[in-house]
């Protein structure tokens, strides 16, 4: 049986959700069937934010299956993917019941919207070895098989971590627990992984999630436009947990703009630029006295372990140069996590970094 259909909560299996004025399928030219001002506001001379906005504007959803390679039906566009993780949490996790089970040290927002809904978060670390961090693809299985968690979080690229997946390891986890769970993949970061191909594995895995956002490579963290990717009969589910109009018009234009081929393209060009700016700073931080470790990154950003952690993290601070501490998250007790600037300020961050060691 689908998994999805089989995990979705009992009292969910009949509702219907909220059907907005926008939803309702009528044809017309005068328009008024939802409260709407008759007049444009004053700094909207166009009238274009008069109206609420479509909840899931089709031209969006395919330009957004076109950009993952699957079709606008796997597609549900979401308020940044942070709405997606809150959307699955509530339709298949019976509020104060339930678990999720996640790999730290991860991204933070599982654990929070798992905890807004009285849900459990069962922790089945990851492991830091000689190659970096490896979440224990295995040990997570057999967690959410013998707690019954229906919903297994996996950040591929990881997000504190820098960890890449291979494919195989996320067919084979999805695997094991169809009928039994859904896998979540939060890709995030996919776009500067050197394999951005996972979700050519929805096909064969009805199980499979996958979370996209526009936030990161593409720049537009604050419209707010991530996406859902599963099947058809699973993005339906969500849509009717979806608040009615989630999807604000400014956001959904700029997301328009960004998906154009032409921005498509630069944005392509400048991931591959980041990519390669990345890798030379991670050189350059290897180099510097004073860092222990700099892990091996697929994102967007460098985890840095420091000798003195806290004179780093002051040292930057002090030139105005703000870098995540990552010293609460337990294993990362020594850490920071440094986004890629442009060629100029990583050079500024390894200059300040030398600058703070011959002080010292
Ligand atoms: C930044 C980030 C996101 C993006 O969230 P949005 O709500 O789409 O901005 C999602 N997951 C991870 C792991 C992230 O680091």
């Amino acid at each position: 049986m689908n998994t999805a259909r089989m995990l979705l909560r009992d009292d969910l299996r009949d509702f219907t959700g909220y059907r907005s004025a926008r939803s309702e399928s009528v044809q017309g030219t005068v328009w008024l069937n939802a409260n709407e001002s008759p007049f444009a506001s004053s700094g909207d001379a166009e009238g274009a934010m008069r109206r609420y906005p479509d909840p899931q504007p089709q031209a969006l959803r395919d330009a957004l299956a076109a950009l993952y390679g699957v079709d606008s039906a796997q597609v549900l566009a979401t308020r940044g993917s942070d709405e997606g993780i809150d959307l699955l949490l509530r339709a298949f996790c019976a509020p104060g019941r339930g678990a999720i089970v996640i790999a730290p040290p991860v991204f933070g927002m599982y654990a929070v919207c798992a905890k807004l809904h009285g849900v459990r978060t069962i922790e089945v670390p990851a492991r830091d070895s000689d190659n970096g961090w490896r979440c224990d693809l295995d040990g997570m299985a057999a967690t959410a098989l013998s707690r019954n968690a229906p919903l297994v979080f996996i950040c591929n690229p990881g997000n504190p971590t820098g960890e890449a997946i291979a494919d195989s390891g996320i067919a084979r986890l999805a695997e094991r627990l169809r009928g039994r769970a859904l896998v979540v993949v939060d890709a995030a970061y996919a776009e500067f992984a050197d394999n951005d191909a996972s979700t050519a594995l929805l096909a064969a895995h009805e199980n499979l999630v996958i979370l996209r956002t526009l936030s990161k490579a593409h720049a537009l963290a604050g419209a707010r436009i991530g996406s859902v990717l599963a099947a058809p009969e699973l993005i339906d589910m969500l849509k009717r947990c979806q608040a009615p109009y989630p999807l604000a018009q400014p956001a959904v234009q700029a997301a328009l703009a960004a998906l154009a081929p032409e921005a498509v393209a630069r944005t392509r060009a400048a991931t591959t630029q980041l990519r390669m700016e990345r890798d030379a700073f991670r050189d350059g931080l290897q180099r510097t006295l004073g860092v222990r470790r700099v892990y091996p990154s697929q994102g967007n950003f460098l985890l840095v372990r420091f000798d003195d952690a806290q004179a780093a993290f002051d040292a930057l601070l002090a030139a105005g140069v703000v870098v995540r501490d990552m010293r609460a998250t337990p294993g990362l007790e020594d850490a920071l996590r440094v986004s890629i600037g442009t060629p100029e300020q990583n050079r500024r961050v390894l200059a300040l970094l030398t600058q703070a060691r011959v002080a010292a």
